[in-house]
């Protein structure tokens, strides 16, 4: 049988960097990017420049969106900045059930809603540096208009002292730094003897049980 998948999120308020420390993590070489899938996500929001339907969201009308809440499709779901925001189990579900690890980059709601539910779900949680960086860092990405910034940073306390409620805090100060962090949490979650078990099982099975003393 093979061993499922871990489940990983990263949430962080809008501008810590998510998708910057995953860019970089994808960068490194210390998770193979084959042992490691990124949920995408469907949302309500219009997409951005640059963004495109199916690699970076699934863009929906909030019609469709609901639809898939009736359906029960949803793994999690929860309204952010004013859109509707959901991972479905199909994002999810084969690549676990094939024992690769999936990375959510998920808000506090639906990352509150994911722990709850499924076992071997691990919670990281990116801080910035100071709320006068997190500002710049909005501001200087450029994509946002200015009182879709103002929405977001207005939250950003709120979302941060949600913190508590996951496994592991990285204060994203250097991205690479941070990259390799979340690097660490995902490879020692991989090593856990309990992951190992059916494995070992089948190298002991090829030893033999009684050796005797004299043979070398
Ligand atoms: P998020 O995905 O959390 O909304 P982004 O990854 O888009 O945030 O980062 C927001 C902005 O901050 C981007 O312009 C990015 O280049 C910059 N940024 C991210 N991490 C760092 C860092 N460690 N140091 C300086 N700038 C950063
Ligand atoms: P953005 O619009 O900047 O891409 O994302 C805004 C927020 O929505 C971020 O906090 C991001 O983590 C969150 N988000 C993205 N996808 C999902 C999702 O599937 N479910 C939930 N609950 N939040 C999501």
């Amino acid at each position: 049988m093979v061993q499922r998948g871990n489940l990983f999120i990263l949430s962080a308020p809008s501008g810590a960097g998510k998708s910057t420390v995953i860019r970089e993590l994808l960068g490194q070489e210390m998770v193979p990017a084959e042992t490691l899938q990124f949920s995408i996500s469907h949302t309500t929001r219009q997409p951005r420049r640059g963004e495109t339907d199916g690699r970076d969201y699934h863009f929906v009308e909030k019609a469709a969106f609901l639809e898939m809440t009736g359906r029960g499709e949803f793994l999690e779901w929860a309204e952010v900045h004013g859109n509707l925001y959901g991972t479905s189990q199909g994002a999810v579900e084969p690549f676990l059930a094939q024992g690769i690890d999936m990375l959510l980059e998920i808000d506090v709601q639906g990352a509150e809603q994911v722990m709850s539910r499924v076992e071997d779900a691990f919670g990281v949680f990116l801080v910035p540096p100071s709320y006068a960086e997190l500002k710049r860092r909005l501001i200087g990405r450029g994509l946002d208009d200015a009182a879709v910034i103002a929405r977001r940073l207005a939250v950003s306390a709120w979302e941060t002292k949600r913190y508590v409620n996951y496994d592991y805090v990285i204060i994203n100060r250097d991205a690479a730094l941070a990259a390799r962090a979340l690097a660490a949490i995902i490879l020692e979650k991989r090593f856990q003897r309990k992951r190992c078990v059916d494995e070992v099982t089948a190298i002991l099975a090829e030893f033999p049980q009684e050796i005797p003393l004299d043979d070398p």
